[in-house]
């Protein structure tokens, strides 16, 4: 049996696997567009359960008819319903809005607060969504535990952990914190494109060498080369 990996060994290889990650996928960044942290903040919330391309079809027209919390908080429901209807499960996420828009303007005078204990406590808010908005409207580094995330940092070995705090916790020892947005972009976009959940495309995976889960997926460079995706999410 191999023995165990060091804590230094560990930590040089997950800094390793994010260099060869960050030179694999220059691009990589918040897939959902945005202007502000309001418009991060509700695009965010609206891609629970569909696909970023979708809501970035929607955006401008939520945010012409709503530029701000105080505008969607007094929206007409059945009008907001009518927009953001594309999604699915509209009721809900325009339920959502109203509430979160609502919030926005009772506690923080219509704005989007800067830090993750005010951001957890908006309605329909949880960290996932919060780390996401301070890393990208803020510039306050964050780790975004997503599903992909989580299973790559199992994958990688970086933590056995499934809970997302737990996991976010075990990672970011592992990185300084300057990095943990980056990161968390980096590990989304190889799991969207070459780590998927099911058949992952190992043999066409420019990190497989320092990877513990290698031969989950295809090892054959050509058929693993097959399900690489050169798009997120569609
Ligand atoms: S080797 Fe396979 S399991 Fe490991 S990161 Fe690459 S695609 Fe994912």
């Amino acid at each position: 049996m191999p023995a165990p990996e060091s804590p230094l060994a560990l930590t040089r290889r997950a800094r390793r696997i994010e260099r060869v990650l960050a030179e694999t996928y220059p691009d990589a960044r918040c897939e959902l567009d945005f202007d502000d942290p309001f418009q991060l903040l509700v695009v965010t919330v609206l891609s629970a359960q569909t696909t970023d391309k979708r809501v970035n079809a929607v955006r401008p027209t939520l945010f012409a008819a709503y530029p701000d919390a105080r505008a969607m908080a007094a929206a007409d429901r059945e009008t907001l319903e009518g927009i953001v209807g594309p999604l699915g499960f509209f009721r809900a996420k325009t339920e959502s809005l109203l509430k979160l828009s609502a919030h926005l303007v009772e506690h923080h005078d219509g704005q989007v607060p800067g830090r993750l204990e005010d951001l957890v406590k908006l309605p329909g808010v949880g960290r996932k969504t919060a780390n996401v908005v301070l890393g990208n409207a803020f510039d306050v580094p964050g780790i975004t535990v997503d599903t992909h995330f989580g299973r790559l940092a199992r994958r990688f070995g970086w933590t056995e952990e499934t809970d997302p705090v737990k996991v976010e916790h075990a990672v970011g020892a592992l990185f300084p914190k300057r990095d943990w947005t980056m990161l968390s972009h980096h590990l989304i976009w190889h799991g969207r494109r070459r780590c998927h959940a099911q058949k992952p495309a190992c043999g066409a995976c420019p990190v497989a060498r320092w990877c513990p889960a290698y031969g989950a997926g295809p090892t054959d460079p050509v058929a693993a080369e097959k399900l690489v995706r050169t798009e997120g999410r569609a």
